[in-house]
């Protein structure tokens, strides 16, 4: 007899992950810290036997800057980007988390980040955003993409303009209700507290960049 797979219904998950998994929402910044980080990793170990990618350690970094106007926050990193297929598995499969079948083939300590686990961790942005684009160029490719999502209804993604490897994910911070502010998320001094709190072990530079207006 055939097993079969159980099919995840991805607006269903998408809506009780954001709604329920969660505790904390804080916690997107550091999920979103943590997928950069994993990417510069992954160039930075090719930029060891690869000469081409002209990338020395001190030049890996992540960087977040906050705009209020705008209520628009940025993550940029400069590790090894997606291509557009990358970007259709990696953001439109929830729960398809690449870290966890990499964690399972290593065999490495276990890891009691139950989010990260799951590869629900991207996804963590629409707790607090409501619109979350992802601009990136993969290592190696000429092209870039970018894949843009109000959550739950889905996501596209079109043709864009970077000129470096790496990914830049952009929030569009939810409006504040009377229960509920999101904006706390653009100040330089919460997101600097986030990042000590949580991404304290990171082992690349995080810089922050100040708007002044
Ligand atoms: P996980 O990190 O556990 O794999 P996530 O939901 O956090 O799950 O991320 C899903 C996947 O999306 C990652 O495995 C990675 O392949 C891709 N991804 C997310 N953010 C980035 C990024 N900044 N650069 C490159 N790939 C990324
Ligand atoms: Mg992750």
């Amino acid at each position: 007899m055939e097993t079969k797979q159980f099919k995840a219904e991805s607006k269903r998950l998408l809506d009780m992950m954001i709604h329920s998994i969660y505790t904390h929402k804080e916690i997107f910044l550091r999920e979103l810290i943590s997928n950069a980080s994993d990417a510069i990793d992954k160039l930075y170990f090719k930029s060891l036997t690869d000469d081409k990618v002209g990338l020395n350690k001190d030049d890996f970094a992540i960087w977040i800057s906050a705009d209020k106007d705008s209520r628009t926050l940025k993550i940029t990193d400069n590790g090894i980007g997606m291509t557009e297929e990358e970007l259709e598995n990696n953001l439109g499969t929830i729960a398809n988390s690449g870290s966890f079948k990499f964690k399972n083939e290593n065999k490495l300590e276990e890891d009691n980040q139950i989010i990260g686990q799951f590869g629900v961790g991207f996804y963590s942005a629409f707790m607090v955003a409501k619109k979350v684009t992802v601009i990136s160029k993969a290592y190696g490719s000429d092209k870039a993409y970018q894949w843009e999502s109000e959550g739950v209804d889905g996501y596209t993604i079109t043709e864009a303009d970077k000129k470096s490897a790496g990914t830049e994910i952009i929030l569009e911070m939810l409006d504040d209700t009377d229960d509920e502010n999101y904006g706390e998320f653009l100040d330089q001094y919460r997101i600097k507290s986030l990042v000590s709190k949580y991404s304290d072990y990171i082992r690349f530079p995080i810089k922050m960049e100040v708007s002044h207006s």
